[in-house]
């Protein structure tokens, strides 16, 4: 038998308790798969204002501890949780850094002192080990705010008996966000000056967070087969494609899994029907309380493309702007939930005015009002420029919601172009970044929709999609026994 392993998994946002993108539902999900597989699986978060808002059970541990961050010492409380009752998860508490009401920022600007902020996590983590005499046989860490963990490792516990044999995995989720702050965060780290350097944690004149994870790490994955070799290249690497390069051997591309408990049509209780592959008419009744959700007056044999979306550059969002009137004068109704850029959320307001009944946004982050947009659509729309997985597209296959995308990333893996010939694949994909691509792909779309048959094949093929994490579970057990 395989040795049980002893795991840690650390981010700065997971679900139930935090949230603002895919990182969190991987938080949410991938620790309970690990467990499932007999493992010892804990888990680390900050305790920010949201994750005491978000009614699950906390319990204070009688552990505190000092942190130095520059000349300054804050005190690290830990305290408790779970996921699903089973495996621990620990929350480092400081008010000064956490208890705000965001996560990143607010309104849409960052916390001047994120890089203070994760440093003291970085740091609470390793600390929090010994805190709770918890010594992982692999840390997992998940982007540039876990970054600065394998550098204190291999430097200032390096000698540290308990933490000697202690590998790192580290988790590229996004490699645009990468934690780039001036050279003087260096006197923050209290890690020596001889490590700002082009192979150490400089990164242009500047110190990188992610070249932490990148260059210290053991391992290194990131989440899907097709984005590992993507930021290899210039156009996707955002300047770290030399040094991913040169990692190559140490960097595998691993597909993200579904949290089919949460994203399951047939027990979803927050859409108005539970439906299934067998027994699609729910799907209907989920059609129709989108549309009156979203004020549509369309007819409601009326294709409806949906988007769940941060209203983000990454996301390809200026194609839809170009595009939006030749998809409404397609024929399509539109339905956006998103937030973010205020400019593309005035795009869309007015959009909105210009197509009453035809064209529904919210911009609000609200994950009732996802799981109906997911289930009410008949075509998902994900174009973005670049996606490292992207979880929508796989949470619309499983509501029978044709995947619509561009072919980049994880979209390219998880999608497979219908062949109308066969009959197989499961969506529509494009290539080039451009508005033309996109509008003659939703005019085969719409087409094929008229096609009631040839519709419900698609359905049915996107339906018997499986990315349940099980599989990608085992995918990083693979992992880390190699760095073991
Ligand atoms: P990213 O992490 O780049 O934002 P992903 O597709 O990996 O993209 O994950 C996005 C996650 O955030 C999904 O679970 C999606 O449903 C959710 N999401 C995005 N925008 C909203 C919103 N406005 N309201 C609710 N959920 C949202």
């Amino acid at each position: 038998m395989s040795k049980r392993l002893k795991i840690l998994l650390a981010a700065s946002e997971g679900q139930p308790f935090s949230k603002t993108g895919g990182l969190a539902d991987v938080m949410g999900a991938l620790p309970i798969a690990l467990y499932e597989k007999g493992h010892d699986v804990r888990t680390i978060l900050p305790k920010y204002q949201c994750v005491t808002d978000c009614k699950k059970k906390i319990d204070p541990l009688d552990i505190e501890f000092n942190i130095p961050i520059g000349v300054k010492t804050h005190t690290v409380r830990l305290s408790k949780s779970t996921l699903a009752e089973k495996v621990p998860v620990y929350l480092v508490e400081n008010d000064f850094f956490f208890n705000r009401d965001g996560i990143y920022g607010t309104q849409g600007t960052d916390y001047p002192d994120n890089a203070d902020r994760f440093i003291f996590f970085c740091r609470a983590i390793l600390e929090s080990c010994k805190a709770l005499s918890f010594y992982p046989d692999i840390i997992h860490l998940n982007d540039w705010h876990t970054g600065l963990v394998p550098v204190y490792l291999k430097l200032e516990y390096a000698q540290d008996e308990n933490f000697k044999s202690i590998r790192t995995i580290f988790s590229i989720h996004n490699l645009a966000y990468q934690g780039n702050y001036d050279a003087e965060t260096m006197n923050l780290t209290g890690l020596p000056d001889s490590l700002f350097s082009q192979d150490g944690l400089e990164f242009y004149n500047q110190f990188s967070f992610m070249k932490g994870g990148l260059v210290y790490a053991d391992l290194l994955t990131t989440m899907s087969p097709t984005y590992s070799k993507e930021i290899m290249t210039s156009e996707l690497g955002c300047g770290m494609e030399g040094l991913l390069k040169l990692r190559e051997q140490d960097l595998t591309g691993i597909l993200n899994g579904v949290d089919y408990e949460e994203w399951n049509p047939e027990t979803d209780s927050k859409v108005i029907t539970n439906y299934s592959s067998k027994n699609i008419k729910g799907k209907l009744e989920c059609k129709r309380d989108l549309m009156k959700t979203f004020s549509l007056t369309v007819p409601e044999s009326t294709p409806i493309i949906g988007m769940v979306t941060r209203l983000s550059e990454q996301k390809g969002i200026d194609l839809i702007m170009e595009a939006l009137d030749e998809i409404i004068n397609f024929g399509a109704a539109f339905v956006l939930l998103g937030t973010g850029n205020p400019d593309y959320e005035k795009f869309f307001q007015s959009a909105q005015q210009k197509y009453p009944g035809k064209c529904g946004v919210r911009f609000e982050f609200d994950e009732t009002l996802s799981h109906k947009v997911i289930a009410g659509s008949d075509i998902f729309m994900v174009p973005s420029r670049y996606e490292p997985c992207g979880l929508t597209q796989m949470y619309a296959l499983r509501y029978g919601t044709i995947p619509l995308v561009r072919a980049v990333g994880g979209l390219h893996d998880t999608v497979k172009e219908y062949q109308p010939k066969s009959g197989k694949g499961s969506g529509f994909k494009f290539n080039g970044y451009e508005k033309e691509a996109l509008i003659e792909t939703v005019r085969k779309a719409l087409t094929l929709y008229q096609t009631k048959s040839a519709w419900k094949k698609l359905i049915k093929n996107a339906f018997a999609e499986d990315f349940g994490w099980p599989v990608t579970a085992d995918k990083y057990l693979q992992i880390y026994r190699k760095v073991i």
